[in-house]
């Protein structure tokens, strides 16, 4: 049983595009599942993907972060249940409704909301769980081809293939995942809470407010639309560089400050290549603020570039100038 494994290898070093595409639909299409956890991992596993070092290796506070975030929101701010029988909620969830509880946290509230020590308290219990029943299931849903992992280092390490497949399609794989998370919540969930249910799983990460990343930047010296240069007034918005629809993570580095007009007209757009230079600039410059440093982990340049060319490949409208 893969659940139970504490270790694992991988268990083929060539793969092709078509036996990924395998593993793939038999993954989405033909595994049972009791929970949502399938595809909240995977979810997460996508938006994770960017913190992977040079050896392609994340770590679980990485993809815990993502995960808990996304059961959080489903749990707590949409309320709705995620296993397929109404007596025994998963453990996942059991856990996040207790720690609510345990704080007081009101009915509705998103994950943002909570402070960075409840944030992380939380994601450490998570992590717990997630070690005895995620992991080592979803190595199983991917044949052991997808990743190796050690529960007691705490990395998983993707394989060089799965990596580069996840960012290639990652915009289809998303909305598939989203789609089957829907169909399973459907199922389970009473008929009011599950209006708009496609909506609120796409958006479920979506965070309430840039605020806080706009005021790293003015405090970095940041004035001027990075886009039409114009001095930026009371009315400052917070650009993602890299669309949201591609690129969900919220890091300093992927955002600017731009003026309504530009940000309002680029919308789900990419800038021409030579914003991206100029977006390279900057953040050379916010590397040598030591106050941003850690506003800045995973970040490089060629990694930026790599992101640029993955967002153009899933479909985002490229060359947008002011
Ligand atoms: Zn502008």
């Amino acid at each position: 049983m893969s659940w139970k494994l504490q270790v694992a290898e991988m268990k083929k070093t060539y793969i092709t595009d078509q036996e990924v595409w395998n593993t793939l639909h038999h993954f989405f299409y033909h595994g049972k599942t009791k929970t949502t956890y399938k595809y909240g991992f995977f979810k997460a596993l996508l938006e994770a993907c960017i913190t992977a070092n040079e050896h392609n290796e994340i770590s679980y506070d990485a993809i815990f972060y993502s995960f808990t975030k996304i059961y959080w929101n489903l749990v707590i701010e949409d309320g709705l249940w995620q296993s397929n029988t109404r007596t025994q909620p998963s453990s996942v969830q059991k856990e996040i409704e207790t720690f609510a509880q345990q704080n007081a946290i009101p009915p509705h509230w998103n994950f943002e909301k909570l402070t960075d020590t409840q944030k992380i308290e939380l994601i450490q219990k998570v992590k717990q769980v997630g070690k005895k029943y995620v992991i080592g299931a979803l190595y199983g849903d991917f044949n052991g081809e997808i990743y190796t992992f050690d529960l007691k280092r705490e990395y998983l390490q993707l394989h060089p293939k799965y990596l580069l497949f996840l960012q290639t399609y990652k915009r289809i794989l998303t909305n598939v995942t989203n789609y089957q998370l829907a169909l399973f919540l459907e199922k389970f969930n009473e008929l009011e809470k599950v209006q708009s249910l496609l909506t609120k799983v796409e958006f479920i990460t979506e965070r309430q407010s840039l605020k806080a990343f706009e005021r790293l930047l003015q405090q970095a010296g940041v004035t001027a639309c990075f886009y039409c240069n114009k001095t930026l007034h009371s009315k400052t918005h917070v650009d993602h560089f890299i669309p949201w629809s591609y690129f969900q993570n919220d890091l300093l580095w992927n955002f600017v400050l731009a003026c309504p007009t530009c940000n309002t007209r680029k919308s789900d757009k990419l800038a021409a290549p030579q914003y991206l230079n100029s977006l390279i600039e900057r953040n050379e410059a916010l590397l040598n603020q030591e106050i941003l440093k850690d506003n800045l982990n995973h970040y490089n340049a060629a990694k930026l570039e790599q992101l640029y060319t993955f967002a153009e490949n899933n479909g985002i409208g490229g060359g947008w100038m002011p």
